[in-house]
């Protein structure tokens, strides 16, 4: 007989399955009180995936601070319970050693990235956009009127050295939040990076 490796996956998955039947297990109730032991005592905390921006709905079962096992939200009208395997492997992601935790910082012609803590991150891009701001700010812009060629000084009003780019990994509600941090900023730069 030639058997393929898919073939003889699936003819040793049914040999296990008739052997544990022929045995009196029954594998499906054998699941289903595994699945009920693992999640004993988790909280059950909704979420989105933030792999790509389909905006798949995760329901996250974490237990002492651990999660222990995620799934796709049944009730998140995107998946309806559906992950792909990009989202099934996120626990693997969350407890990555090479995850970084803390921003890091290359300053002008370092090589070495440096670690620091969130708000002297935040306070360094504070700075830097309100510094740019205000060195990019255009008030005013020059215009020349197509009917009468005649030149005009017309109110601009936008900082041309901003720029926001959005993410995959930004969900709908943080493109919310970053659309309208764009307009508040003044910089008519917005764009996302997968038209980049
Ligand atoms: S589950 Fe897959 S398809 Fe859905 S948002 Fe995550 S990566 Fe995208």
């Amino acid at each position: 007989m030639n058997l393929t490796r898919r073939g003889f996956l699936k003819l040793s998955g049914l040999s296990i399955a008739a052997l544990a039947s022929g045995l009196g297990f029954d594998l499906e109730a054998a699941e289903a009180k595994g699945y009920a032991l693992k999640l004993s005592g988790c909280t059950k905390i909704p979420s989105i995936c933030h792999f790509c921006s389909g905006g798949c709905g995760l329901l996250l079962h974490v237990k002492d601070g651990k999660l222990v096992h995620l799934e796709g939200n049944p009730d998140n009208p995107i998946n309806e319970g559906g992950l792909c395997p990009k989202a099934a492997s996120l626990e693997q992601v969350a407890y990555s050693p090479d995850r970084p935790k803390t921003p890091l910082y290359r300053a002008p012609g370092a090589t070495e990235w440096k670690e620091l803590s969130w708000d002297e991150a935040i306070e360094r891009i504070a700075k830097k956009t309100v510094e740019i701001r205000e060195k990019t700010w255009k008030k005013t812009d020059e215009i020349t009127d197509a009917k009468t060629g005649e030149k005009k000084t017309v109110p601009a009003n936008r900082a041309e050295g901003l720029a926001m780019i959005g993410s995959a990994e930004v969900d709908n509600e943080e493109s919310y939040l970053l659309t309208k941090f764009a307009r508040l900023i003044g910089t008519p730069f917005h764009e996302h990076q997968a038209r980049i």
